[in-house]
């Protein structure tokens, strides 16, 4: 325990992080929170943080930050086909802001309310500003969609449209001009992702494997290829890209489409007899579902356009380590 501000540590914790907590046998308060997961199910755990300065610009809305500390973490649990249950939060703040905090959690709770998710836990301390989320979920066991799982003569699909995050990041940096229409769309595709968890839970028992994407399809597709052991054909005129991306030079389009982090929509592989099934699911969530490619036997990643020719991908996903700082 550290000493956060003169609000104090746990009146910090009880005034804007505790919450009834219905879903648990025990929430904040405690040492430890007591969770019960359903009969039958198995609990899918998943953690991720965001630095200030490397996953958000500082002097982002704190609502939104809230918002997006926990869609990134529901992200991952959608594409285990898990349903969302508890969350804890641990934050670093350089200083306890009562109207910051306030908007922070009011971003975090509306989320976790609309996925039924109550905060159990967390830690509180003073330092450079940095939110870990740990978020926990259920799958009946055996049910939970793996990235190890794809199968040769699988359809590939994608939720959504791709690059528009990458696209909004590109504009605040002020590499790319965007009309406010369209910079607002994009900015909200960085600063409210949806996590896609309606269609993760629809997806058991239809999708082989998936994966959400937070570093780019390139990357995160091949995460699935390296754990099946298998290759992909992604066929370029079929990507969903976000349309300002195509009036764009063409190889920002391939950039941000291909290797542009942040959209957090799911990537999946099924048997080509579901394909049906699909379009009527993605007709019932309101969520466009496009197949963009193949997985086959043959190692590694391949591009075509709508010739079929060969074409570059582009460099490789973001990687804390191997990218520059
Ligand atoms: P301990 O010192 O035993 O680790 P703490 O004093 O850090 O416990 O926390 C007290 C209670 O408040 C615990 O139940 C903890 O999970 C919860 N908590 C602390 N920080 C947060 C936070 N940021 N969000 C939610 N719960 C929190
Ligand atoms: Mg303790």
């Amino acid at each position: 325990m550290n000493r956060a501000s003169p609000l104090g540590e746990f009146e910090l914790i009880e005034r804007y992080c505790r919450r009834p907590a219905p879903g648990a046998l025990l929430g904040i308060g405690d040492d430890a929170a007591l969770l019960q997961p359903a009969p039958g199910q198995v609990l899918t755990v998943s953690s991720d943080m965001l630095v200030a300065g490397r996953h958000f610009f500082a002097d982002v809305a704190p609502d939104k930050l809230g918002h997006k500390a926990l869609a990134v973490n529901l992200s991952d649990l959608a594409a285990m086909g898990a349903a969302p249950r508890w969350a804890l939060l641990a934050f670093a703040l350089p200083e306890a802001e009562p109207a910051w905090l306030e908007g922070l959690m009011a971003g975090f709770f509306a989320l976790a309310g609309r996925h039924g998710v109550d905060l159990v836990g967390g830690d509180t301390t003073r330092g450079p500003l940095n939110l870990c989320v740990t978020v926990l979920g259920e799958a009946p066991a055996g049910e939970a969609l793996r990235r190890d799982a794809a199968r040769a003569g699988d359809e590939l699909w994608v939720s959504g449209t791709l690059g528009g995050a990458a696209l909004a990041l590109r504009h605040a940096l002020g590499e790319v001009a965007l009309d406010p229409v369209t910079a607002a769309r994009v900015r909200a595709r960085l600063e409210l992702p949806e996590p896609r968890i309606a269609l993760g839970l629809a997806l058991r028992g239809l999708a082989h494997a998936a994966i959400d994407i937070s570093d780019g399809l390139a990357a995160d597709l091949g995460h699935i290829l390296t754990a099946s052991g298998l290759g992909a054909t992604l066929e370029w005129s079929c990507l969903p890209l976000e349309p300002a991306l195509q009036g764009l030079d063409a190889a920002l389009a391939l950039r941000c489409g291909l290797a542009g982090g942040d959209d957090y929509e799911l990537c999946f592989t099924a048997p080509a007899a579901q394909g049906s099934a699909i379009r009527a699911l993605g007709e019932r969530l309101g969520l466009p579902l496009t197949r963009i490619g193949r997985i086959e036997a043959e190692l590694g990643l391949r591009l075509i356009d709508a010739k079929g020719r060969a074409m570059a991908l582009p460099a490789r996903g973001f990687d804390h380590f191997a990218s520059a700082p």
